[in-house]
């Protein structure tokens, strides 16, 4: 039975950390039995920020070794990058003629980026959603597995399909959002999203004593609990959510409870958190070093991944140009 189709990318921007790991990756993992893959190191996304020219290959090449050491291997998905396939450019110019201004100005993530960037507020980054719903909608994906900060970015993906559809005539399939299952965990501090910007994070490539090191030093706990002797409260503290995915059930009640009556001490309790972390995160680190060492094969993997995509991708080009009464180009 054929699969069915799945896509989704991630910005070069830096390490990959747990957040994206059990946010996204893991999620997508799990996917597998059901879905066919499509997985885009979104460069020309990246750019729409300021970025160091000089380190950006070395931040591509890692995303895509961190996503096949997280399992996303060539027998079960493609791996590109998205400057690598023409097809995405061109569909969002496309797209460009379809979507409302006023529908790009409303975006929150556009907001958002705009007051970050006030040095910087380029085109880029108000068309942005063009340039995404080109990424999904030419590999006609049946789901896009996304995070709460993309929804309305696939909302918008799903009104662009609709829109030309209306004006040239039904082509483009509205796809599905997929939210993964795993909570959303929150950086160290305990108050924002984990990103490497803030330096709150844990990532795929930190060495075992330097994750431990992380939680020990910068684990927000129970701010209330202030000596050893103090009850603690799991439930407003940040460790413990995060025992909550990575620890035992077993684990996970010990450590409340002894909490709760003052007989664990927070650093022994975030002990037994990086013990599970470490462990977890051990085969994907191992994996990450062996593909460092064998880029080769990395580049193989992209280049076989750019192919195909090529063939999917300026094929549905191709059908939505003559939808538009466009003149194909003729060999
Ligand atoms: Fe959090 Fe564990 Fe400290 Fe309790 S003992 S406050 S659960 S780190």
């Amino acid at each position: 039975m054929t699969k069915k189709i799945m896509l989704s990318g991630i910005q070069p921007t830096g390490e990959l950390h747990i957040g994206n790991y059990l946010g996204a990756i893991k999620n997508w993992v799990s996917l597998f039995e059901k879905y066919y893959g499509y997985f885009i190191v979104v460069d020309y996304h990246a750019i729409t920020i300021e970025y160091d020219v000089s380190v950006m290959q070395k931040r591509i090449i890692e995303a895509a070794i961190e996503y096949l050491a997280c399992g996303l291997t060539p027998d079960k998905c493609s791996i590109f990058i998205q400057s690598h396939v023409p097809a995405h450019t061109e569909l969002a110019w496309i797209f460009n003629s379809v979507i409302p201004v006023a529908e790009l100005e409303r975006m929150t993530q556009y907001k958002d980026k705009s007051k970050n960037n006030e040095t910087n507020i380029n085109a880029g980054l108000l068309t942005y959603p063009a340039l995404m719903a080109s990424d999904i909608l030419l590999y006609q994906p049946h789901a896009v597995p996304v995070g709460e900060d993309q929804a309305q970015h696939l909302e918008l993906t799903r009104m662009i399909a609709r829109k030309f559809n209306a004006r040239y005539g039904e082509y483009f399939i509205e796809p599905d959002t997929i939210h993964s299952n795993v909570p959303r965990i929150l950086g160290l501090d305990g108050q924002r999203k984990m990103s490497k910007s803030l330096q709150n994070h844990i990532s795929l490539r930190m060495t075992d004593k330097e994750t431990e090191t992380a939680i020990l030093r910068k684990g927000v706990t129970d701010l209330n609990r202030k000596l050893k002797t103090d009850k603690g409260n799991p439930d407003i503290c940040n460790m413990y959510k995060w025992h909550t995915i990575f620890s035992s059930e077993d684990e996970q009640k010990e450590c409340a409870q002894s909490c709760r009556n003052a007989s664990i001490g927070c650093v022994d309790c975030k002990r037994i958190l990086v013990k599970n972390i470490n462990n977890e995160l051990s085969p994907i680190r191992e994996k990450i070093n062996e593909l460092e060492n064998n880029k080769d094969y990395v580049y193989d993997v992209l280049s076989d991944g750019a192919k195909k995509a090529n063939e999917i991708a300026s094929s549905i080009l191709n059908g939505a140009k003559e939808k538009m009464g466009l003149l194909s180009h003729r060999e």
